[in-house]
């Protein structure tokens, strides 16, 4: 006979940890499996830690109502436990006349999505807000922030535990199969492989998502689940930019990312990045041939920077759902109904704004798994 759990929660990063903690409140029997040796090696620490006010995304998506949901939760999460952020404001620029309608278009699209306070700003009220930047026009988020998403990391996990849930670390789940209305999993760790029976199972396993589908024989070309890896690159400015800008600036969006953008960090680190660019494997190596890149698509907007102040940083990796040149795609959040495993629930393409939104996800999901012990 094999062990049976309630819930078996495929990943450890901001969206397994979020889950695993909104699923054990509700007193269910819950556990995580992460092939790493620890929580959150993946995407999760691998990104620009801002908190999105919801801007970009089409009205009624997921992404923007999750984004703006979690945008609240998390906020108001940082405030209870003492999780660090800033609520810094971002500022999208226009560096040219012909980038002014995208902002106008952008501050629609973002009051359609209920960011309610977002502001057009003139050439003359941007350089009072930020004096170093060159534009044509701004639009002003002042609910965007960053937060310390390692703090944020640990935060969900201890709390995850002290609800019951428990993590197995070190261990790749490796099969699901259909075992009448429930699953086996298979798991391998350094002692070999064995296997559970678990009665619900929720993939978030980020840039493998879509192979853990894959176990569970969906197809996933035919479902539209095959993720596409698109590489973000990071550089550093020097210690001599350290106040060069008091919020987040950002350019008008590419077609895959939000464009090059300035961040501060907490500790008053300046950052560029990420780029977008697609790849086929997972390789965090950051390129430094991309520096002029780089430096050409910031000294737009800031003209002080010089380029030997650019110093590589790191990259992450987006699991977008969405390949090169293709149109939007939304955050798949699904109960594989349709395909006869009504208890997998598949999270699949969760980029940005996953960690903005994990608190809301995590919501999202936990109902579909209250319905299903219902
Ligand atoms: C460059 C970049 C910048 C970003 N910037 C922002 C931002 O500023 N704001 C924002 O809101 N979002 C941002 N994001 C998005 C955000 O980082 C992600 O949406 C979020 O981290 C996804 O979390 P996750 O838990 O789904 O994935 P991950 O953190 O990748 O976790 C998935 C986990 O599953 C595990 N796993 C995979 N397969 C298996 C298996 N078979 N068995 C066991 N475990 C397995 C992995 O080891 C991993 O730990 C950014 C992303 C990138 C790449």
């Amino acid at each position: 006979m094999l062990v049976e759990i309630s819930v078996a929660i495929i990943g450890a990063g901001v969206i397994g940890l979020a889950t695993a903690r909104e699923i054990a409140q509700g007193k269910k029997d819950v556990f995580v499996f992460e092939k790493n040796r620890t929580l959150g090696l993946e995407t999760s620490s691998r990104n620009s830690e801002v908190i999105h006010a919801g801007i970009y995304y089409p009205e009624d998506s997921l992404k923007a109502k999750l984004c703006v949901e979690g945008k609240s939760l998390l906020y108001k999460l940082c405030d209870k436990h003492n999780i660090a952020y800033k609520k810094t404001g971002k500022i999208i620029v226009a560096a040219d006349e012909n980038e002014i309608s995208c902002l106008e278009e952008l501050y629609e699209q973002g009051g359609k999505n209920g960011v309610e306070d977002l502001m057009l700003l003139s050439q003359t009220e941007l350089k009072k807000l930020e004096p170093n930047i060159e534009a044509r026009a701004g639009l002003l988020s002042p609910s965007s922030g960053i937060l310390d998403s390692y703090t944020l990391l640990k935060f969900l996990y201890s709390q995850a535990r002290e609800k019951g849930a428990r993590f197995v670390f070190d261990t790749e789940v490796i099969g699901i199969e259909r075992a009448g209305a429930k699953y086996k999993v298979q798991i391998k760790d350094r002692d070999g492989i064995s296997a559970f029976v678990a009665h619900v199972v929720v993939n978030c396993a980020g840039l493998n998502s879509d192979r853990i589908a894959q176990l569970a024989e969906i197809d996933v070309a035919k479902a539209g689940y095959k993720l596409h890896y698109c590489k973000g690159e990071y550089f550093s400015l020097s210690s001599k930019y350290r106040n060069v800008v008091s919020r987040l600036i950002y350019p008008t969006p590419e077609q895959a990312g939000h464009g090059i953008h300035v961040t501060v960090g907490l500790d008053g680190r300046v950052r560029l990045g990420p780029n977008a660019r697609y790849v086929q494997t997972v390789d965090y190596a950051v390129d430094e041939t991309q520096k002029e890149v780089f430096y050409n698509s910031t000294k737009r907007f800031l003209p002080s920077v010089e380029l030997e102040d650019l110093a590589p940083e790191f990259a992450g990796i987006r699991p977008k759902l969405q390949g090169p040149g293709e149109a939007f795609r939304d955050f798949v959040i699904a109960r594989e109904e349709k395909e006869s495993l009504p208890s997998l629930i598949n999270l699949i393409g969760i980029e940005s704004p996953g960690l903005t939104a994990s608190p809301a996800i995590a919501r999202y999901v936990g109902k579909m798994v209250d319905e299903l012990f219902d």
